[in-house]
């Protein structure tokens, strides 16, 4: 299998501040893979780190086997706000960006795009609304032809309507090809139905890393008898806990074998695993208190 972005103790700092701290990853190639984390969590830093456009304090990452610089060639990059020159119009962008990237440069595949998409060519893209620049930047991202997208928050800033279209056109140019994408957003629910691949960040740390049906096929919410601190037959780790008088509520990573009849199992959607690897305020349940029963 061969991987896309691959990290290993990865970390940034500014000062004494890790921006992003002991990342492990490992994206295989072709997968749409969604960076979720809550605002200040590193994704940006993770993001200008498998660009090149950061050197890291600690650690490494590859993309496509190589140092990021030596695989720019291969990267598309549509950093966050996407910044353009506002006073040149899209068909100006276009052929700048032929000028930039010698070695491959789709022209006609941008201005294709921009042409069904309805944008002016001939407008100065700071005029443009929100939707249409950030689909100015996506179609010149992907006329370097990249095999691997990086999006930072590209959404972020757009209506629903605009964010709809967006992930559309972005979803449907990918499916064309064989291009790794990686995207960030602060709300999973942008990404959640696009994405086949999961990384979570919170705090400059990895919180939740893998294939998206590997995930939902390795946790279970279980619902019942209030639950005290002996081990659950089947339950590697309980990520997060809820009470009330009668009966609790547990999101739990699935050990090996069938899990204690005594609970009812439910299945999970993406959004509880995330919320639960994210809530903050409940510290996670000692490894003391819930044995792994393998
Ligand atoms: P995200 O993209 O998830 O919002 P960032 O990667 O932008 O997070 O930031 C991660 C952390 O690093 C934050 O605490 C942020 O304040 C800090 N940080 C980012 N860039 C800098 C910088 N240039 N100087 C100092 N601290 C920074």
């Amino acid at each position: 299998m061969e991987l896309a972005v691959e990290a290993a103790a990865l970390g940034k700092r500014y000062g004494r501040t890790w921006a992003l701290r002991d990342c492990a990853l490992a994206v295989p190639a072709g997968r749409i893979a969604a960076l979720v984390g809550p605002n200040g969590a590193g994704k940006t830093t993770l993001l200008h780190l498998v660009v090149g456009l950061l050197k890291p304090d600690a650690g490494e990452v590859r993309v496509f086997g190589r140092p990021p610089r030596e695989a720019l060639p291969d990267i598309g990059f549509v950093a966050q706000d996407t910044p353009l020159y506002r006073d040149f119009t899209a068909a100006e962008l276009v052929t700048m960006g032929g000028k930039l990237n010698r070695r491959r440069w789709d022209a006609a595949l941008a201005r294709d795009r921009l042409g069904l998409l309805g944008i002016p060519p001939d407008k100065p893209v700071g005029k443009l609304s929100g939707g249409q620049r950030a689909q100015v930047a996506l179609a010149l991202a992907l006329a370097k032809r990249p095999r691997l997208l990086l999006l930072d928050e590209p959404i972020a800033s757009l209506d629903p309507l605009a964010r709809r279209e967006f992930m559309q056109t972005l979803m449907g140019a990918v499916a064309e090809s064989e291009t790794t994408v990686l995207l960030s957003s602060h709300l999973l629910a942008d990404l959640e139905r696009s994405c086949d691949h999961l990384i979570v960040l919170q705090r400059s740390r990895v919180r939740l890393a893998g294939p998206v049906d590997e995930l939902l096929a390795g946790f279970r919410t279980l619902t019942g008898p209030q639950a005290g601190s002996a081990a659950i037959d089947g339950v590697a780790e309980v990520v997060r806990a809820s009470h009330t008088e009668r009966q609790s509520t547990l999101l739990v990573r699935r050990g090996d074998g069938p899990i204690d009849p005594l609970w009812t199992e439910h299945e999970v959607t993406l959004e509880d695993v995330v919320l639960a690897h994210l809530a903050e305020a409940e510290p996670r349940v000692p490894a003391s208190a819930w044995e792994v029963t393998a």
